[in-house]
């Protein structure tokens, strides 16, 4: 049986944080630092 993957988060490419213009990486507030979008 095939399970489909979980959804790559679009805005931190799976990486659950993403990189601030101040210089530095913040936890993603899409995601909350998991990576992956969640399904609703
Ligand atoms: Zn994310």
């Amino acid at each position: 049986m095939v399970q489909e993957t979980e959804h790559v988060c679009g805005l931190c490419d799976g990486q659950g944080y993403h990189v601030v213009m101040v210089g530095g990486t913040e936890t993603c507030p899409a995601c909350d630092g998991l990576g992956v979008e969640e399904e609703i």
